[in-house]
């Protein structure tokens, strides 16, 4: 109900993101993690993963550990429309060598973090009108 709370305010130019989390109980399977979606695996009342697909263009699902009992690991939180904060930084190692936060619901490029064969222009790079 939030998530359509957020888009349609979002559609109204009122409310600005990214991304929107996602509640599942299971690990999402190939092609299960939809552009714009924070997928936020719970299981069991425990935090497992934070999924969501490089804004690098590169297509890849990124899988966050949230395992508190694993290295790496991140912490996520939702403000009231579900939009995320992410801690620390996602930085990816494939070629595609995106490194990002994510605040609030948006993607904020690190310096040199965003893949050459982005432009200006893109809907992902910060401060731009979308
Ligand atoms: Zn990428």
């Amino acid at each position: 109900m939030r998530r359509i709370i957020a888009k349609t305010l979002k559609r109204f130019g009122l409310l600005d993101f990214d991304l929107l989390s996602k509640a599942v109980d299971s690990f999402p399977g190939a092609g299960q993690v939809a552009s714009g979606d924070l997928v936020h695996v719970v299981d069991g009342g425990i935090e497992k993963w934070a999924c969501l697909l490089c804004p690098g263009g590169c297509g890849a699902a990124i899988p966050l550990s949230l395992n508190k009992q694993r290295r790496p690991r991140w912490t996520v939180r939702f403000d009231w429309f579900q939009r995320p904060s992410i801690e620390p930084s996602v930085h990816q190692l494939n070629a595609c060598g995106c490194h990002f936060w994510v605040r609030g619901g948006r993607i904020e490029w690190c310096k040199d973090g965003m893949p050459p064969g982005m432009v200006d222009g893109l809907p992902t790079r910060p401060g731009s009108p979308r």
